[in-house]
């Protein structure tokens, strides 16, 4: 039997790692446990203090929603409180439920709304005389974070509707599967850490400063509720989510009213099995009573309402056998480790290969080729390999070594220094060809329409390419010949690759991917360089005065651009006529064309975005330090140790905003 004192400790124990996942869940958007294993705690927690009330703590997450809120952040009150949903992992419960809320509202009949769960985050919409007046988060329940201008990104969330009163509608935000593929896939090439699920893309994005960048993301939404309303607008759940629908708001079609356990039950499993055709994730099954009157009867816990529970959906765990680990060089010549599996069906679809990430998640794992090992599809779609089952492993199964040379080219393998990447550096090797290529000529580098995954393959595998420069070179009259390419699309192709000559200089230097210049840094770097032949004499510490770029991308820059082959290419490149110059900067030839500036203190009449904006839209460079490179230091009300420092060198030329303006009326 338990003592008083361990149970105490128990509880507390809880509580504070409840906390603690919570933040790493709302705020952080990092959770280190599966929801599953968070529930366990929760439903723990709940039961002890149910038993042992004298050692429930006031502040116990059982008595809130987990709190997304950040410090320095505006906040709103919602109109309305929002809830969290009491989950079920079985029928069982799903039918205890149904039984209390027929027993409590004593009726023999109820009928309910059956909606997927969205695996998203909530927002809360808040409109007054038909306009959106704001958007927040659901934060603690009762604030909510600002994030409107984030949520004006996505177009299908009307801006008005035909209601004049005042209403807050909800719903949750997500990210199509599709997307988050394409999101992670430019987070690995600009060497950020990659999300471990739509739902934390979905929840990292919603709070990002920048709504351009958040534009980017593509996010979507789903709306499925009313919060304070101001005169009802219907009696029942369905009824709210026909009219919001009328209204304009993307509903999701796929609810249905039930009213039997069987039929939940049937409709539960189907969604199951179904779900892995959808094109976002969905968790569980959202059992809510339909009558709304019969809903307020119902009430709430200090939580979730007690007319809803959310039946959620396990993930599928599988045994397998490790047939071999194959080795992956990318188009950045990582070399990737990738677990062969024995195929095992998972959540409906075949898995027979894992990705092992790195050499420390082999080591983590202790993996021997033959062993039996634990695969899931984590956050439903990618399948991860959790473990070896080391019972009864024979004593024969040999360690996984990674291999000293690039499986494909043989040259030497190089250890990324206090990284766990290995890359194969040769520029030339066929693996990253076919990789390279593809980056090559995509929508947000060369955008060659026509020139994609299968073409690509299909002429290199035909001898028609064998470097980038070969795209420019193309023998068109042997295309002709080849199986499904007639003479309309080869003039399409003809006429894609003619006009990618002409592409902007950022989107060049992207396309060239060098490791760690994504789409965003490419843009960066040409907002400080005029040319590619600025950018091939740089040195480190003028790399690194520019605002964003590190130590880790200013040696990545370096090393491309110290390999022969790189720079041969970017000399075969020009002679083909490809803009290696940024004509931003050479068609605004100003008296501040290419002087570097720095910006210190407050401003008067811009802020700091606006004034760099200015320095560039006047050919100005920006860089983020002052030293002797520095051409003039813009000083503005308070301006603290960089004005000494620039004061000391002597070179820099001090002013202030309105001699920087009058520089370039
Ligand atoms: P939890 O995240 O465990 O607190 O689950 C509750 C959350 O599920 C709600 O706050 C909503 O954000 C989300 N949710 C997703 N789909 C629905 C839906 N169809 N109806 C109600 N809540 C939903
Ligand atoms: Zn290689």
């Amino acid at each position: 039997m338990n003592s008083f004192e361990q149970i105490s400790e128990r509880i507390n124990y809880l509580t504070k790692e409840i906390h603690r996942h919570n933040q790493l869940y709302y705020e952080k958007s990092i959770p280190e446990i599966s929801d599953y294993e968070y529930d366990l705690l929760l439903k723990e927690l709940e039961s002890l203090e149910k038993q042992y009330p004298q050692f429930a703590k006031q502040d116990s997450p059982t008595q809130r929603v987990g709190s997304d809120l950040l410090t320095n952040q505006k906040n709103i009150p919602h109109r309305q409180r929002m809830y969290s949903l009491e989950n079920a992992y079985s029928l069982q419960e799903i039918e205890n439920f149904l039984f209390k809320s027929k027993t409590e509202l004593q009726t023999a009949s109820l009928t309910l709304c059956c909606e997927q769960k969205i695996d998203g985050f909530s927002i809360n919409l808040f409109y007054q005389n038909g306009a959106l007046q704001y958007a927040t988060t659901r934060g603690d329940g009762y604030v909510g974070e600002l994030v409107t201008e984030n949520i004006k990104t996505i177009s299908e969330l009307p801006l008005s509707i035909p209601f004049q009163g005042e209403i807050e509608i909800r719903g949750e935000i997500y990210l199509p599967i599709n997307e988050f593929e394409r999101i992670n896939e430019e987070r690995e090439l600009e060497g950020l850490k990659t999300f471990a699920n739509p739902r934390n893309a979905a929840s990292g994005s919603i709070k990002l400063k920048n709504s351009e960048e958040v534009k980017n993301r593509r996010l979507k939404a789903f709306i499925y509720a009313v919060g304070f309303v101001s005169e009802p607008i219907a009696q029942a759940q369905t009824e709210i989510l026909c009219k919001l629908k009328e209204w304009g708001f993307p509903i999701n079609p796929h609810y249905k009213k039930l009213s039997s356990y069987q039929e939940l039950a049937d409709f539960c499993n189907y969604w199951d099995k179904e779900r892995y055709n959808l094109e976002y994730e969905t968790d569980g099954i959202v059992v809510k009573v339909d009558n709304l009157a019969l809903q307020d009867e119902l009430g709430n816990t200090a939580k979730s309402p007690k007319w809803a529970i959310a039946y959620k959906f396990k993930a599928e765990e599988k045994i397998s056998e490790l047939l071999d680990v194959h080795f992956q060089v990318g188009r950045t010549g990582a070399v990737t480790p990738v677990a062969i599996l024995k195929p095992v069906t998972i959540a409906s679809t075949t898995v027979s290969r894992a990705t092992l990430h790195n050499i420390d998640e082999i080591e983590r794992l202790d993996l021997r080729i033959g062993d039996r090992v634990r695969i899931i599809k984590s956050g439903e779609i990618i399948p991860k390999l959790l473990g070896v089952v080391e019972e009864n492993r024979p004593d024969t199964h040999l360690k996984v070594q990674f291999p000293e040379n690039c499986p494909v080219c043989e040259h030497k393998l190089y250890k990324e220094e206090n990284g766990v990447i290995t890359y194969c550096i040769n520029s030339a090797c066929p693996a990253q060809l076919q990789r390279r290529l593809e980056h090559f000529t995509s929508r947000d580098a060369m955008d060659i329409e026509g020139l994609g995954p299968a073409n690509i393959k299909l002429f290199i595998d035909n001898g028609l390419l064998s470097g980038i420069e070969d795209i420019y070179k193309l023998d068109f009259d042997k295309i002709l010949t080849l199986e499904r390419m007639g003479q309309k699309s080869v003039d399409n192709l003809k006429e894609a690759i003619e006009k990618s000559k002409q592409q902007d200089f950022y989107k060049l230097l992207f396309a060239l991917g060098i490791r760690f210049v994504g789409a965003k840094t490419a843009k960066i770097l040409c907002s400080s360089f005029q040319d590619i032949e600025q950018l091939i004499k740089v040195n480190q510490d003028e790399l690194q005065t520019i605002p964003e770029i590190g130590e880790k991308i200013a040696l990545s820059i370096l090393d491309f651009f110290k390999q022969e082959e790189n720079l041969q290419l970017v000399r075969k490149l020009q002679a083909l006529g490809l803009n290696f110059i940024n004509s931003k900067t050479a068609v605004r030839d100003t008296i501040i064309s290419n002087k570097k500036f720095l910006v210190t203190g407050t401003l008067q009449h811009h802020t700091r975005n606006e004034i760099h904006a200015l320095i560039e839209q006047n050919g100005g460079l920006l860089i983020s330090a002052v030293s002797k490179n520095l051409d003039y230091l813009i000083v503005g009300e308070s301006a603290g140790s960089k004005l000494d420092k620039a004061q000391k060198i002597g070179s820099i030329k001090i002013i202030s905003e309105d001699e920087f303006l009058n520089m370039i009326k």
